[in-house]
């Protein structure tokens, strides 16, 4: 790759302020670092795999695979690729190594937590079943492998609503996202489905950042603005928001807006910046949160990776846990359909 190649496909992008705009010099310095990675990982036998919040050089410089977390693993599943280096955070690595057991998961990312994946243990979920023996687990896809394990259906921001309709059970306990809960409960009432959902406390601390007030002014300030937002948003934001959805289902959405209709995408800013570089004619504005954990992701560290797979953090799982989370996530293909 030249480094007029990766300007043309990063020039675009703001990341939400001006601080984070890619110069053609920026671009000469990144790109003798994404030859580097893209030559060895062909000498390793490893894939690339970045999640949609990582830093946009990751994604267009040295990806094999890019999307949210659910796709990911569904990719890692199709990569001829023993080793698999996903450039994300650490639970979901966790979910690729279930999906794929045989093959060697690492964790290039130097602080790869989650606010809502670290609010629930397995321990505590093995609790709350002692507390609701009539209920049925459903947690979202971004918890640990050891919560998936103790729970008996896993969720994605695009099928929850679907799988939560589809279970037999009235009497739903919901973990760990407290605001995509509130969220649900609403949908549910709308659709007059008779649900008990007990919610748990975790939030996004990105997507809960995002205030009503502030939807409200940018709507003043930018005549026929669209808003689309994620379900890890509060219940107020969702209700100003013209789209909820997931990421792929926000892609869909902003893809069939017309030329220059002005977005609001609220939601980590790596999206955002993955859509300016590819719809240059959507007119991009405003509000950004950035993931620590998903930020904490470079090229330098890939590198690192690569070049020490012996040291990297590599995902290993005990048969248990693999056996039960997996029965867990096998659960949601049952219910979606
Ligand atoms: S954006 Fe939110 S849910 Fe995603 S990794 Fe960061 S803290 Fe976790």
């Amino acid at each position: 790759m030249q480094a007029i190649d990766l300007y043309n496909k990063l020039h675009s992008v703001q990341n939400g302020t001006v601080l984070c705009q890619y110069s053609m010099e920026t671009c000469e310095k990144l790109v003798g670092l994404i030859n580097e990675i893209n030559d060895l990982k062909k000498e390793r036998d490893a894939a690339i795999l970045a999640h949609s919040y990582v830093a946009p050089e990751i994604i267009l410089g040295v990806a094999d695979y890019n999307g949210d977390s659910y796709q990911l693993s569904k990719n890692a599943m199709e990569t001829p690729a023993q080793t698999i280096i996903f450039a994300a955070v650490e639970f979901m690595g966790e979910t690729a190594k279930i999906l794929n057991p045989d093959k060697r998961v690492l964790i290039p990312g130097a602080n790869p937590g989650c606010s809502l994946a670290s609010s629930i243990t397995g321990e505590q979920v093995k609790d709350l079943r002692n507390k609701y023996k009539k209920h049925t687990f459903v947690c979202y896809i971004n918890t640990t492998a050891d919560v998936k394990a103790a729970c008996d259906v896993c969720v994605t921001s695009s099928n929850v609503l679907k799988i939560v309709s589809n279970i037999p059970n009235d009497k739903i306990v919901f973990l760990p996202d407290k605001l995509m809960g509130e969220n649900l409960k609403n949908e549910l009432e709308k659709m007059g489905i008779k649900k008990e959902l007990v919610l748990h406390t975790g939030t996004c601390y990105v997507h809960e950042q995002y205030d009503p007030d502030l939807i409200k002014y940018f709507r003043i300030q930018n005549e026929g603005l669209r808003i689309a937002s994620h379900p890890e948003c509060s219940p107020g934001v969702a209700m100003l928001s013209d789209f909820v959805g997931s990421t792929s289902q926000m892609l869909d959405y902003i893809r069939n807006l017309p030329e220059n209709t002005p977005v609001l995408l609220l939601t980590e800013c790596g999206l955002s910046a993955r859509l300016q570089s590819e719809l240059p004619a959507r007119r991009f504005i405003g509000s950004c949160n950035m993931c620590k954990y998903m930020k904490s992701n470079s090229l330098e560290n890939i590198l690192q990776t690569l070049k020490e797979p012996e040291k990297a953090k590599e995902i290993k799982l005990n048969t248990d846990v693999l056996a039960a989370a997996k029965r867990c996530i096998d659960n949601m293909f049952k219910y979606a359909e």
